[in-house]
């Protein structure tokens, strides 16, 4: 089984000035697409060459997850972005935010100061344990919440520089200000 890059919802201009063309054209056009590459080469002969992508992340180690890793997060990060987004959650996924975190500013603030303390590349993630409460997490590199067993992933920020860099050079503060500009909550509702 091949997995392969999906088509985009929107156009690869379409989140400018939060994310420019020339980001989206390195980060999906080739970060994402190598990513795919490196894990369709990888899994050739192995257990997993006919295993769904959920599998591979939360079995695999090694290369074959730094990439299987890589392309699932990728997924999930795009998917939520969008030129016209719900700018707020409803219903029960802001109540759940309330009252873990006292309120949604309080919320993107926390999770905002956990991605700009991440050392090098990773994810800062919100996701939903196992007794329902939320938890804002990190991971370094491709890490995974589905693979480390931290939640259910419902939300993801892409830190390493190939996000960023081209837009606000070493500013990560500043992309993470702007993420929320183009994060639609109906998809974060989906997942909650
Ligand atoms: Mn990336």
């Amino acid at each position: 089984m091949r997995h392969e890059l999906p088509t985009l919802e929107y156009a690869l201009d379409a989140l400018s000035p939060v994310i420019s063309k020339q980001t989206m054209e390195l980060h999906w056009g080739k970060h994402v697409r190598a990513y795919i590459n490196n894990l369709n080469n990888l899994i050739a002969g192995t257990k997993f060459e006919n295993a769904s992508l959920d599998r591979i992340i939360k079995e695999s180690e090694g290369a074959l997850y730094n990439n299987a890793g890589q392309v699932w997060n990728h997924m999930f990060y795009f998917e939520a972005l969008s030129p016209k987004p719900r700018k707020t959650p409803e219903g029960r996924l802001l109540d759940a935010i309330n009252k873990q975190f006292g309120s949604l500013e309080t919320f993107k603030e926390q999770f905002n100061k956990s991605a700009i303390g991440l050392f090098g590349s990773g994810w800062t993630w919100l996701v939903r344990q196992e007794n329902g409460t939320l938890l804002i997490t990190q991971e370094q590199n491709a890490g995974n919440p589905l693979h480390n067993k931290t939640g259910n992933p419902l939300l993801c920020a892409d830190v390493w520089e190939h996000a960023y860099y081209m837009d606000y050079q070493n500013r990560r503060a500043d992309y993470l200000n702007a993420f929320w500009e183009v994060l639609d909550w109906t998809v974060v509702e989906k997942w909650f």
